[in-house]
């Protein structure tokens, strides 16, 4: 289906007669989608053979893509009409300020040159540093491919003993990966080149990751770990008499020209080539369009130049790594570790886990990472908290029949709590569960252990260091199948661990999802989701099924708990989707974290109802309040002298109006004098003992309905509504009632959505 190229390009009367849907302009501006915006760089003599080829195989999807065709300025095409390049192709600067899916740089028969003598060399580095930005997935092509291996990572090309020509046998270096989706084992290419790659010198980058290679002629295909480049070194998209233009066009030059390797029946070059690379070449181009274009794109082109694009954020199955998390509780005994090793190993997807301390078992019971706590404070009476945790893990180690030496990982911490300083041990003790625990874990699944504390790093005061994490990370898990990385902590500088906050195994599963550029990040916990309302006052409510991170974060900051605050961020600017899951009912779909809702055809319209009691409602008036901006100021200062946190406030013609907690009343009371005294005519009214209930909705701001129904609810209980903010960024609701109205309010609203 559509592809459309520009009205009257050659390709489109040659594909046409093919059979190929080319759509023209005319045509392609009645579909109302969002059309992919494809840039080919067309470096090639032969043009018009080029761009034909290449629009063949991007015509070859059900999407459609809008070409556009960029030529270097500062060389001028010398076997195609001046017409022809100024009918289709611009120039760099007539498309700097755009953006695009995706770009394709295609070879150039300038390879016997350094790159810096080439013509053009300049310009093109111009174009490739924009495209880093400006561009989601470039596609490099045979010498375009080794242009841009030496410009992003300074990777050499050398000279082949003799020139690699012919059709050549490919295979696969990593058949999980989604650009050879649906490759078999082995396929052929074509290659047209004097020059390789610096082999050893691309599968030893840390940002780069080999796919597939020819035993013959070396690498075939590459991409950057962050999917954004692709580096093909041979030509897929040539036709079946290419190889045997150029075989002639040699030939006229140096009649000791080879015939091109595996291309011509019985090597008779008067025989009709036969083709045996066109299925690949379909499948390869259209695996790029839909997993590293389509799917992955923002759909506001726009974004592009933020980072923020979305990875995958398709639901399907297509997702070929997946990290996974498991909290305390789905680690808190043996039947909870063989849970989790069904889940593991019921998706070989799933190959990076992330584990917390063994939780509790039940109400009454203690988690490990408390009895470290205890044991680092309680002096003498260490041993006795050390003597439970260790019986803790053995015995699980024991029901699982797992040969593990609980004792000897306990007596190391034993012996540092004996001679070290308590300051010296701070976030050293409470790791240790997770070390522990993940250990056996990785032993009890046959993954391998890696510690946190050699690769997520902390700098000197303490901030986790993203960036130099995310590369040691990364390079490190590359490296293993299948991997157990505890929770909760790294190490500092000087080689110290420190922990996160509490509950910090989260950010610790988002960190190894976004170092390993997973396609989702698993978080198995002990519900089945995000509930819709809180379950002690709605009775058995839904669990949401997508919310956005954006959503996550009001609800958190409602009070709705669930993920660790700041999880979403490590894996936000990736777009890495967050599904929250229960270890005890796996079959659960759980709740979907995504960057981008519209993706996902879904009928919810709200998200999530948060509510807490303990508010009031301090309102100031005084003439011109909300005109005069050095009143409302004075106003904000007070409050904001006596540490007073507001939760929202509104603004009237002559009033000012705050919710607070009334934990603050004292320092309210301190705050409305001051008020008095120092602005003459101020009065107040304040009104106690009020609960506060938001209701979060994406759809907030464009869904009359919503609030109709939230307001028609509580109407109909006659429940009088004592706040109400709509919302600052659409995404909310606030509203405060009595708090002897608080339970109903949140049933009665729960009810019209759920
Ligand atoms: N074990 C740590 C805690 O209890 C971290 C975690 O479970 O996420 O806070």
């Amino acid at each position: 289906m559509p592809i459309k190229v520009p009205n009257n390009l050659p390709a489109v009367e040659i594909l046409t007669k093919e059979n190929v849907f080319v759509m023209t302009d005319t045509r392609a501006m009645t579909q109302d989608i969002r059309p992919l915006q494809i840039l080919i760089l067309n470096l090639m003599p032969t043009k018009v053979e080029t761009e034909t080829q290449l629009t063949r195989l991007l015509g070859n999807s059900p999407l459609q893509v809008e070409l556009e065709l960029l030529q270097t300025s500062t060389h001028k095409a010398k076997n195609v009409s001046e017409e022809h390049m100024i009918a289709f192709y611009k120039t760099f600067d007539q498309v700097r300020n755009k953006y695009y899916d995706g770009m394709i740089i295609t070879g150039a028969p300038v390879e016997l040159m350094e790159f810096e003598e080439v013509e053009y060399w300049d310009e093109l580095c111009e174009i490739m540093e924009w495209s880093k930005t400006h561009v989601h997935s470039t596609f490099h092509i045979c010498w375009g491919a080794q242009a841009g291996l030496y410009y992003h990572y300074g990777i050499k090309k050398k000279r082949l003993p003799e020139k690699a020509c012919g059709v050549f046998l490919h295979t696969l270096e990593y058949k999980t990966g989604m650009l050879f989706r649906g490759f078999d084992d082995e396929f052929y290419v074509p290659h047209s080149r004097y020059t390789g790659l610096d082999d050893e010198a691309v599968f030893s980058h840390p940002d780069l990751r080999v796919i597939s290679i020819s035993p013959e002629v070396g690498i075939f295909a590459l991409k950057s770990i962050d999917d954004k480049q692709i580096f093909i070194t041979g030509h897929s998209e040539y036709d079946a008499d290419t190889l045997r233009n150029e075989y002639l066009r040699d030939l006229a030059i140096d009649p000791n020209t080879k015939i091109p390797y595996n291309y011509f029946p019985d090597d008779n070059p008067e025989a009709e080539p036969q083709v045996s690379w066109r299925s690949c070449a379909n499948l390869l181009y259209s695996n790029w369009l839909n997993y590293f274009v389509y799917q992955s794109t923002p759909f506001d082109l726009n974004d592009i130049k933020t980072g923020a694009t979305p990875k995958h954020e398709l639901v399907t199955d297509n997702f070929d790594l997946i990290t996974v998390k498991f909290g305390g509780s789905s680690l808190a005994d043996a039947n909870q570790f063989k849970k989790v090793s069904g889940i593991v190993k019921s998706d070989p997807r799933r190959r990076f886990v992330v584990a917390s301390a063994p939780g509790k078992r039940n109400s009454d019971d203690i988690k490990i990472t408390d009895l470290l706590l205890k044991s680092m404070n309680a002096g003498d009476d260490a041993d006795k908290y050390l003597d439970l945790i260790e019986e803790r893990y053995s015995g699980i180690a024991e029901e699982l029949g797992v040969s593990f030496d609980a004792k000897a990982e306990v007596n190391l911490i034993r012996d540092r709590i004996k001679k070290e300083s308590k300051e010296s041990l701070l976030d050293y003790v409470p790791s240790r569960g997770e070390y522990i625990g993940s250990k056996l874990l990785a032993k009890y699944i046959g993954f391998d252990f890696i510690d946190a504390g050699e690769f997520i790093k902390f700098d000197a005061e303490g901030n986790y260091d993203k960036d130099v994490t995310e590369r040691l990370l990364g390079d490190e898990l590359h490296k293993h199948d299948y991997a157990v990385i505890p929770g909760f902590y790294g190490s500092l500088p000087d080689g110290r661990i420190k922990t996160f906050s509490r509950g910090g195994s989260d950010i610790t599963g988002a960190i190894v999802a976004a170092s390993t550029g997973s396609d989702l990040y698993e978080n198995w916990t002990d519900v089945s989701g995000l509930l819709m309302a809180d379950p002690r006052i709605v009775e058995k409510p839904v669990s949401v099924p997508l919310i956005t991170y954006r959503e996550l974060r009001e609800l958190s900051y409602l009070g709705a708990e669930v993920l660790h605050a700041d999880t979403v961020f490590q894996v936000a600017s990736k777009g890495i989707p967050i599904n929250i899951k229960n270890t005890n009912a796996p079959g659960d779909a759980g709740t979907l974290i995504v960057n981008n809702a519209r993706y996902y055809s879904n009928a919810q319209d709200i998200s999530g109802l948060s509510g807490a009691r303990g508010y009031m409602n301090v309102t100031v008036q005084l003439a011109h309040l909300n005109e005069k901006s050095e009143l409302r100021e004075h106003v904000l200062d007070i409050f904001e002298s006596k540490g007073i946190k507001i939760e929202t406030m509104m603004t009237g013609v002559d009033s000012m109006s705050f919710l607070v907690k009334e934990s603050f009343k004292a320092d309210v009371e301190d705050a409305l004098s001051e008020i008095k005294e120092k602005m003459p005519g101020a009065s107040e009214e304040t009104l106690s003992d009020l609960a506060m209930i938001g209701v979060v909705g994406r759809d907030m701001g464009t869904s009359p309905n919503i609030a109709i129904k939230i307001l028609s609810a509580l109407a109909a209980l006659k429940i009088n509504i004592k706040f109400l903010d709509h919302g600052a960024g659409n995404l909310h609701m606030i509203l405060a009632v009595d708090d002897k109205d608080y339970e109903n309010a949140v049933r009665a609203i729960y009810q019209q959505f759920a």
